[in-house]
């Protein structure tokens, strides 16, 4: 490999399928996601770990296996968008396992530690038992286990833990926004959905011995009053739940600012009826900010990209089901690695691509996000920036 290669940042299949299908005034918008300039250039040796622009290190890696979901969650996958026209990519279009874990070990190689299995909804990937098992045994730079942690709304999940467990995965989050069946039914986009599917499969997952974490999206004016019924049930069952504020993420959710609810409302609302105290990071670049309850070992978090942006410790990089890098969970394009990891034969030559990627990288988009709001009206939905469900969380 030359030093003078260039990787050039492309837009996802799903961004250029529905450029074709939009009317010829938004293609325009579409097409500039797809940039043909913007260059990683090489770095000369990727003996050292790379630093990014910021001075961030890579550390994690979150690798979505699927664009598809069971759910049609209204933040993520509105059913007006993700519709059953709507042209998800093709089993050729996917990485399969063995690129995957190709990828990731070139990524573990580089400073990872943690990989992070995502969707879509993740669980509908075939066999991806088989997948947990070969990442499980990969080593970090220091020798020791990479954590391998997975994210799902948790409807395959009762039937799935043990297999998982089995395989290596670590730790698990299952997201779950309301207890309160037709709420959640609603939430959900699925008119045979339950909260007691979830529930279940949070308690076999407990059971086979994973690590479990819950997950819930606060939309102002939706869910706001699960947030105690949420907080006393899991600090029953002595789980950490961590409270995320809705964000901007792709461009379908429809999202403005006046539907999020900060996290000092959600803390200062749980305070008042069971005491917590503040724990901080366990490590800097954690997205959680922790608290813990006063008459109880038992914590909750709070995720708050958009009232206290967490930019500055971002050591995280994600690889869509497509192979496509990206650097930020807003970003509009993304750097082809599924090219590279199907041409190149060479680890060292995907490992100075990757390493080109990270040291040129400067995103900080939630830190930015209130003076784009303020240039475009506060609806940042104006920028193209890839889906949630495309790139997982
Ligand atoms: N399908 C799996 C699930 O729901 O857990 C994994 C993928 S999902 C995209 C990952 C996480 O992103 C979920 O916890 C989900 O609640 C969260 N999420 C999706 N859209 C979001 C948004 N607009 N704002 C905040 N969190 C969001
Ligand atoms: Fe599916 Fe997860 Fe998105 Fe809900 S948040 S639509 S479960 S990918
Ligand atoms: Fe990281 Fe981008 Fe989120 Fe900032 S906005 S924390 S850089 S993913």
């Amino acid at each position: 490999m030359s030093e003078g290669h260039r990787i050039i940042p492309i837009s996802p299949a799903s961004f250029r399928r529905r450029a074709a299908r939009l009317p010829e005034k938004d293609q325009q918008g579409a097409s500039q996601v797809a940039p043909t300039e913007g260059i990683a250039s090489f770095a000369e040796s990727t003996d050292t770990p790379p630093l990014d622009q910021r001075g961030r290190p890579l550390r994690d890696l979150r690798i979505s296996v699927i664009d598809q979901c069971n759910f049609r969650c209204g933040y993520c996958m509105p059913k007006e968008v993700f519709h059953k026209d709507y042209v998800f990519l093709s089993r050729d279009e996917l990485l399969s396992f063995e690129e995957i874990v190709r990828l990731a070990r070139v990524f573990v190689g580089l400073g990872v530690e943690k990989l992070r299995i995502t969707g879509g909804e993740p669980l509908l990937r075939k066999g991806l038992e088989e997948l947990i098992k070969e990442l499980s045994a990969l080593k970090t730079r220091a020798n020791q286990p990479v954590e391998i942690a997975l994210t799902t709304n948790g409807v395959l999940l009762a039937q799935k833990a043990k297999a998982l467990r089995d395989a290596g995965l670590d730790r698990i989050t299952v997201s779950l926004d309301a207890l309160d069946p037709a709420l959640f039914r609603q939430m959900s986009g699925i008119e045979d959905s339950a909260p007691a599917t979830v529930l279940a499969g949070i308690d076999a997952a407990q059971a086979a011995g994973l690590k479990v974490k819950v997950n819930m999206v606060v939309q102002k004016g939706v869910n706001e009053g699960e947030i105690l019924p949420m907080a006393r049930l899991f600090r029953e069952l002595g789980h950490t739940v961590r409270f995320i504020e809705f964000m901007d993420v792709g461009n379908s959710n429809d999202w403005s600012q006046d539907q999020v609810v900060a996290s000092s409302a959600v803390i200062a609302q749980i305070n008042a009826h069971f005491p917590v105290l503040p724990v901080g990071r366990a490590t800097p670049n954690e997205v959680s900010e922790r608290w813990r309850y006063n008459d109880r070992p038992v914590e909750i978090g709070v995720i708050s990209s958009v009232s206290k942006p967490f930019c500055g410790h971002c050591s995280r990089a994600r690889i869509s089901s497509e192979g496509l890098l990206y650097t930020c969970l807003f970003a509009s394009s993304g750097f082809d690695l599924r090219q590279a990891v199907r041409t190149e034969t060479d680890d060292q030559i995907l490992a100075r691509i990757i390493h080109g990627i990270w040291t040129q990288r400067e995103d900080r988009y939630s830190e930015l996000r209130e003076s784009l709001m303020a240039q475009k009206k506060n609806r940042p939905q104006t920028r193209a920036k890839i889906e949630m469900s495309y790139i997982g969380g």
